[in-house]
């Protein structure tokens, strides 16, 4: 028997979220600038090379699975991959894959991911109004993602809405998203924006809007009761009294989920971040290539670097103002 990832703090390493592309079809003002450069194709690892690097995290304990991005929908032949993991899942060493997507490509792909058995996605929405979705995504189109979410409610796929609370753009949608996600039994999870420095949108579209403030607010109309459940990672999670709707509060700087993080996440140039809010990380790729017919040097490099994870991330409030912004974007990591 392999002995499971545990890392110097006793905890067990069981969920890898896996940025499968850099690139993205839309352009998200608090993700992106307007001209991307995007990495060059040969530094990706290859469908194949994400398949042995996923496969070996599951041989080393890993259940549960997130692909990301960039928009990982947009990553050329990605059900290929998402095929070649449902093995995993039949043998019963995976017990989950889901995704995180902008929703563009759902129209076309979510009834092939059902049936690759992902029975749960994130779909990422800030606004329901068109004119408003366009200005925050730049490049995205809000009919188009709306087709993407009826379709992966056609196919079985339970959706989460994922928002990202903006002072001054979504604050008057509070009670218009919440009220849609109920009506069409979608959870919904706010996230506090992480502010970049180095996105070029001194427009300012949007601010930081504290998620103490937007639960404040939504407790002035509806009553919240907090929920146990945890998820491993930054969010916490409450119910609606009233209509039963699951609400989640992510606050990515904040440091109180540290102690039970069960995570870490893997580049699509196969680096290995051990914390979301930690410079260090760890080259896998060259590892991996560097056998091409045994896994055991990259089995070797993934257990120093679960050996490296840092007990909590050290970022706060004051220090992610504009004095000390987040270097390394969503994109790159997969948030
Ligand atoms: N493209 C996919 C999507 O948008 O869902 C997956 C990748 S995206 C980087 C993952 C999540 O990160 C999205 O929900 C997005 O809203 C969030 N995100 C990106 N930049 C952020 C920021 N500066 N602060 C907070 N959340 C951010
Ligand atoms: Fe693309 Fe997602 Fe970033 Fe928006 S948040 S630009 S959809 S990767």
């Amino acid at each position: 028997m392999t002995a499971p990832l545990v890392d110097p703090f006793a905890r067990a390493i069981t969920y890898l979220r896996v940025s499968v592309t850099d690139r993205c079809d839309f352009r998200c003002v608090y993700c992106m600038s307007e001209n991307m450069t995007f990495l060059p194709k040969r530094e990706l690892l290859t469908l194949e090379e994400l398949d042995r690097m996923c496969t070996t995290f599951i041989g080393l304990g890993v259940k549960k699975l997130r692909i990301t991005g960039g928009e990982p929908l947009v990553r050329r032949d990605i059900l290929t991959f998402f095929r070649a993991m449902t093995r995993h899942l039949d043998s019963g060493a995976l017990s989950e894959l889901t995704v995180t997507t902008n929703g563009s490509q759902l129209e076309k792909y979510a009834a092939d991911l059902a049936a690759c058995g992902v029975r749960r996605i994130n779909v990422s929405l800030d606004t329901l109004d068109e004119t408003k979705f366009a200005t925050i995504t730049r490049w995205g189109r809000l009919p188009q993602v709306l087709r993407g979410i009826d379709a992966a409610q056609a196919a079985g796929l339970r959706v989460k809405i994922n928002t990202v609370a903006l002072k001054g753009f979504n604050e008057d949608e509070l009670f218009t998203l919440t009220d849609w996600c109920a009506r069409r039994d979608m959870d919904l999870t706010f996230i506090e924006v992480m502010p970049m420095g180095d996105l070029g949108n001194e427009d300012r579209v949007g601010q930081y809007w504290s998620l103490k403030d937007l639960r404040a607010r939504l407790s002035e109309r509806v009553t919240l009761t907090d929920l146990d459940e945890r998820s491993g990672g930054p969010a916490r999670y409450v119910r609606v009294v009233e209509t039963g709707q699951k609400i989640g509060f992510i606050t990515p700087l904040t440091h109180n989920f540290c102690e039970s993080c069960n995570r870490v996440r893997l580049t699509c140039t196969g680096e290995l971040y051990m914390c979301l809010g930690q410079e260090d990380m760890a080259d896998l790729r060259k590892p991996l290539r560097a056998d091409l017919t045994s896994n055991a040097p990259l089995e070797a490099a993934i257990r120093t670097a679960i050996s490296h994870k840092p007990k909590g991330h050290d970022f706060d409030y004051s220090r992610a103002r504009p004095d000390g912004q987040m270097t390394r974007h969503m994109s790159h990591t997969g948030g």
